[in-house]
């Protein structure tokens, strides 16, 4: 019996193919991401798949920088969020109305927990969000046609970046698991063989249950679907909660709703307090720290 692996991704390349992966488990940075908030056990799930894309999609980054994945709708899910960064920090949020949650989850099957179209509601959207700490942040918008996100991610990848990418994303409120296995532009195989190995490869990955992406460790699953292979498995990164919040950040977040809002905020409350909702961390702001906030953006717009 494999004792599952705790809060790493791991890449890995099939030799002499043009085809790569990552494999992935979160538990104590899942746990805690959960811990910050009273998720009902669907949402807590769903977050477990977002963190899992996130990171997921943080390993095909070549650059320093973070990527988020946010899907918005106007169902009992309003937002669901989860970032990852270079560093392999992470963190998650959701929004729900709760009205409107209760409803959708006394109406789903007990075996059956609503997927995510079905929360977030009709015409929903799904953003990926490329945030390099140097250059142009590019982001990716899709509408969401599924339940399931790993398919709303294979979607973006056919539409955004033109690759052939295979993705399935687990979790249970404890742990959560995420494989990609995806086709390279250039390289040693003809267009041809590339897509033929690459959907024998998605054939077997799509073999493993759910269960089994949550309990087994990442040697035990790359050898039961992979054996046949020749697989080079690099080394782990470690994955942890952290957030990239700051007390500038958050002035300058407050600064945005303008100076008559803000002054309205003053007015009644001095100290303006700010939770991070990520994290829970307690920011005050007093006049001077506001109105520092505005003069400093007025020089810098001149
Ligand atoms: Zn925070």
């Amino acid at each position: 019996m494999s004792t599952p692996d705790r809060d790493q991704r791991q890449r890995f390349l099939f030799e002499h193919s043009d085809i790569r992966g990552e494999i992935l488990s979160l538990e104590s940075s899942y746990q805690t991401t959960l811990s910050k908030a009273n998720y009902p056990p669907a949402i807590a799930r769903l977050l477990g798949e977002f963190l899992a894309g996130a990171c997921l999609l943080s390993g095909t980054l070549k650059f320093e920088g973070s990527i988020s994945l946010q899907a918005s709708g106007r169902g009992s899910l309003r937002l669901i969020m989860a970032e990852c960064s270079h560093h392999q920090n992470i963190r998650a949020i959701a929004q729900t109305r709760p009205d409107l949650l209760a409803t959708s989850l006394d109406e789903a099957n007990a075996e059956e927990a609503p997927g995510l179209k079905t929360l977030l509601g009709a015409n929903a959207t799904l953003a990926v969000t490329i945030n390099p700490e140097r250059g142009e942040r590019y982001q990716g918008i899709i509408p969401i046609e599924s339940d399931s996100l790993s398919q709303c991610l294979e979607s973006y990848f056919r539409q955004s970046e033109q690759l052939a990418t295979g993705i399935w994303l687990s979790a249970n409120g404890q742990r959560a698991a995420g494989l990609l296995i995806q086709a390279l532009p250039e390289g040693v195989q003809s267009t041809d063989a590339r897509e033929e190995h690459w959907r024998h490869l998605c054939h077997l990955a799509s073999t493993l249950s759910a269960q089994e992406q949550l309990e087994l460790s990442h040697n035990t699953i790359l050898h039961r679907l992979f054996h046949e292979q020749s697989l080079r498995l690099f080394t782990p990164a470690e994955m942890s909660f952290s957030c990239t919040c700051s007390s500038a950040r958050t002035l300058e977040a407050l600064a945005s709703f303008g100076k008559e809002e803000l002054q309205a905020m003053l007015a009644e409350t001095n100290p303006v307090e700010v939770t991070c909702q990520f994290c829970h961390h307690h920011y005050h702001f007093t006049r001077a720290d506001i109105e520092s906030a505005f003069k400093s953006t007025t020089a810098t717009m001149h």
